[in-house]
């Protein structure tokens, strides 16, 4: 599987566009037993609604791909509907569900910046980019996309999760935190496993990625071992965390998460 990123069509293919449509931040999707598809250009001639944007996104698998955003009052077309995004890790084929990240990202970045952050001027699209620049003072502004950590913390064969009040139920995760302004990856790490529980780290290393469009972030994955300290948990952020071993684990995230990858990394004995 590929995904081919650019501005504008360059071949005309074989198999009908795909098109990755939103209505505020809900993805239309035709929805099935066992899990959701996207539409093509030819479903999507039953959408009459107005469509307020759109951008080229490049070609997925061979398939060139659209997104674009209507008009919040759009109904529902006929057998397809628009679905919250985040249930639809797991629904969505893994590819597709990181191709409609993409687009979200895209279009929740345009909705955005409409308007110039130094002059308040209207801002234009600028050609050849994926830019919007403002003509009053030359201003580009790029898509956001903000980086945050997240790290399985080992002790021997134990593994430290931690609920959340960011949850929206109630499961155990690994820790997570945006990096701030001059920091490295490996610092963010150190700070924020200190910050929520208390704990100091060490053999900070890389595990792997993930874009999380909520609505701009970019998941970055470590392993880190337990240094020295108790669990002293800040309450403003946490509701609850320990250590666990692989086979007494609390509920888990969803699969298709790197939280999970993660995780079910350290259950299948890799991360020893
Ligand atoms: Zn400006």
């Amino acid at each position: 599987m590929s995904f081919s990123i650019s501005f504008s069509p360059e071949t005309v293919h074989s198999k009908p566009d795909l098109w990755f449509v939103f209505r505020g931040d809900a993805l239309l999707v035709r929805l099935a037993e066992t899990g959701a598809d996207v539409p093509d250009s030819e479903d999507i001639t039953v959408l009459d609604q107005k469509i307020i944007r759109s951008h080229y996104l490049g070609a997925l698998n061979g398939v060139n791909c659209y997104t674009a955003e209507v008009d919040g009052n759009a109904a529902d077309p006929k057998g397809m509907s628009f679905q919250e995004l985040r249930p639809l890790v797991g629904l969505l084929d893994e590819e597709f569900f990181s191709a409609a990240g993409r687009a979200f990202q895209i279009i929740h970045w345009e909705r955005t910046h409409q308007f110039c952050g130094r002059c308040g001027g209207r801002t234009g699209p600028k050609a050849g980019e994926r830019a919007r620049e403002c003509p009053c003072c030359g201003l580009v502004i790029y898509p956001e996309i903000s980086p945050a950590i997240i790290v399985a913390v080992v002790r021997g064969a134990e593994i430290l999760l931690a609920q959340s009040h960011r949850f929206r139920k109630a499961f155990y995760s690994v820790l997570a935190g945006f990096v701030e302004p001059g920091e490295t990856f490996e610092e963010t790490v150190k700070r924020e496993v200190r910050e929520e529980v208390g704990i100091e780290v060490k053999n900070i290393r890389y595990f792997g990625s993930q874009p999380w469009p909520f609505p701009n972030s970019l998941m970055v994955g470590f392993m880190a071992d337990y240094e020295s300290g108790e669990i002293r948990i800040d309450e403003s952020e946490i509701v609850d965390a320990a250590w666990f071993t692989s086979n007494n684990l609390p509920v888990l995230p969803r699969t298709g998460t790197i939280a999970r990858r993660l995780i079910d990394f350290f259950t299948e004995g890799a991360g020893e």
